[in-house]
């Protein structure tokens, strides 16, 4: 694990040979827009965030449910923006405030994503899976998140450079790109404080996902619902991280809570240095996910680190806050 030159208390970390993940530490708060936090400074962190990562940020509306949204932004993305007329500020076209005018950007952005979204399979009318937050994002209405997108593809760098698209597609037009511009890319951004972040990356980097998983959301299967959901998109071999969450003895719960748990995750149960009862959350999405990534070719690595005994990261057993670590997953090296 490394820092960041520019940002020290911003951890990043590769995973798998084409993707980075970054994790926040208290030294970045203000991330959250729905914990009460003044969305000006909320705006403000993020953008902060989004120049150290070097790539737009994509939130989740974070409620504890097991969905996951696929977003395709590979879908002839730079007619769709160029047409907008959004031009550079594609990179902040999920946002309310941006420089060409407001709602225009999101509007647009919107609209792109009912398009994507209507022509995947089996997917979901998406007008109901995007919203805007209070910090003026328009963010995932789900616990999982997954975008696949271009790398070096010339779909993002033809829109990034100004209506420089061919006219067979997407995929095509290296040569009318200005180059002035690297190829933009989104990145993925799970919040938590206790629960587990997971980061999921094809090994091409062309794919990645962000998940939110609770003691609710490994109930109800959301760690193995998006790795199976990246099974399908992509037959390349999958890397998967856990990022800092509580640990199994520091989570004391009751004895209902437990059975409850542990009926589905036997090997979840534990305790804690009381003797009373504590659930390992991180075990039981690691029962959800080690499987699938192994045998996809890919690797599986829980960072095993505590958010509740380890004062880099917020715990809301520890500190009961409104504040979160964010977990960001992009393409390419750090
Ligand atoms: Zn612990």
């Amino acid at each position: 694990m490394s820092t960041n030159s520019r940002y020290p208390s911003l951890l990043s970390l590769e995973l798998g040979p084409a993707a980075t993940v970054f994790i926040t530490t208290v030294d970045m708060p203000h991330l959250a827009a729905h914990t009460g936090d003044d969305p000006l400074t909320v705006r403000a962190t993020r953008d902060c965030l989004e120049d150290a990562v070097e790539a737009p940020i994509i939130w989740m509306n974070q409620t504890h449910s097991t969905a996951v949204i696929h977003t395709d932004l590979t879908a002839r993305t730079s007619n769709t923006f160029n047409q907008a007329g959004l031009g550079d500020d594609y990179a902040v076209a999920g946002r309310k405030e941006t420089k060409t005018g407001g709602s225009a950007a999101s509007n647009a952005w919107e609209s792109h994503l009912l398009t994507l979204s209507s022509q995947m399979p089996g997917a979901r009318s998406s007008a109901q899976e995007w919203e805007l937050d209070q910090a003026g994002d328009l963010v995932a209405q789900g616990d999982g998140l997954i975008i696949s997108q271009h790398l070096n593809g010339t779909a993002l760098a033809n829109f990034h450079t100004h209506g420089s698209q061919s006219d067979d597609g997407a995929d095509s037009g290296v040569g009318n790109n200005t180059g002035s511009h690297a190829p933009l890319t989104y990145a993925a951004a799970v919040l938590t404080a206790d629960c587990v972040p997971i980061l999921i990356a094809s090994h091409d980097g062309q794919h990645i996902a962000a998940i939110h998983a609770g003691r609710k959301g490994a109930l109800g299967g959301i760690a193995q619902q998006a790795i199976t959901m990246m099974r399908e998109i992509t037959t390349q071999p999958l890397h998967v991280m856990l990022g800092p969450s509580i640990c199994g003895p520091c989570y004391e719960i009751d004895p209902t809570t437990y059975n409850e748990f542990i009926a589905q995750y036997p090997s979840a149960g534990t305790q804690t240095l009381q003797g009373t009862y504590a659930i390992d959350v991180a075990g039981a999405v690691t029962q959800q996910c080690r499987e699938i990534a192994e045998c996809s070719g890919g690797t599986f690595t829980d960072l095993r680190l505590c958010t509740l005994t380890d004062k880099r990261f917020y715990s809301y057993r520890r500190d009961h806050t409104g504040q979160r670590i964010a977990s960001i997953i992009r393409p390419g090296k750090p």
